[in-house]
């Protein structure tokens, strides 16, 4: 396989300057935990993109990544990352579900010690495994599944994030939650009202939710 050169600088349209001032408008639109816009101001998010929408990438903009998905809006990212990380420990083992391109598992990967990232789509899988390594991110780890399983032999995790939208929220990822641990999902029908909830384990057998904006993401695929 040939891989493109890594211009992780950037030049024009995907240099520092095109970044910082994404950050000024994540900023403007009340994003305000200052270690996330610290690393959104440093990841190459167009590398994470086609070579040809890289120009885009510094837009508050979904793009697609192929095989029908999107990288999300950076908002999105920055906002689910800010809500991953509001409560009161340091985060050491992160699931994300939903791989995608890369992107939010890379923004992630400076701010918790280690992260475990599913993806169900094996191209998708491959191809990011892949970039992460050449782009140097050693505390993130891929799997090719079905995140609606979870990852259990790694649980229990601090926190999970889901960067798909089921209708009900697996019960797998409500177990494999540490207690205290948060789990980030957008749930709701497709094309239809689709909530941003923090789901926190209090304890065994309780959690607590709160639901906060409406979004809009790609199908999270059930196994059932
Ligand atoms: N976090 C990604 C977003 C990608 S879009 C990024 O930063 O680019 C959501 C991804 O979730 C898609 O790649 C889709 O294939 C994946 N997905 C959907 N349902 C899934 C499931 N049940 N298990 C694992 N991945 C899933």
């Amino acid at each position: 396989m040939t891989r493109r050169v890594l211009d992780v600088q950037g030049i024009g349209m995907t240099s520092q300057r095109t970044r910082n001032r994404l950050v000024e408008y994540l900023r403007d639109q009340g994003i305000c935990h200052t270690d996330v816009l610290a690393v959104i101001s440093k990841v190459p998010r167009h590398l994470f993109v086609d070579e040809a929408l890289a120009s885009r990438s510094y837009e508050n903009t979904a793009l697609p990544i192929g095989h029908g998905q999107t990288i999300s809006q950076p908002y999105i990212v920055a906002r689910m990352t800010e809500l991953l990380l509001e409560g009161e420990n340091p985060l050491a083992k992160v699931l994300e579900v939903g791989t995608g391109s890369g992107y939010q598992a890379a923004v992630l990967a400076s701010l918790v010690k280690e992260v475990f990232t599913v993806e169900r789509i094996e191209p998708l899988y491959k191809a990011t495994r892949a970039l992460l390594h050449d782009l140097g991110y050693r505390n993130i780890r891929t799997f090719l599944s079905d995140g609606s399983w979870g990852l259990i032999k790694e649980a229990p995790f601090d926190a999970i994030i889901a960067t798909a939208a089921p209708e009900t929220v697996p019960p797998a990822l409500l177990e494999q939650l540490a207690i205290g641990g948060r789990l980030v999902i957008p749930t709701g029908r497709q094309g239809q009202h689709q909530v941003l909830q923090v789901i926190t384990r209090q304890n065994e057998t309780e959690y607590s939710t709160v639901n906060h904006e409406s979004v809009q993401f790609v199908p999270f695929v059930t196994a059932q």
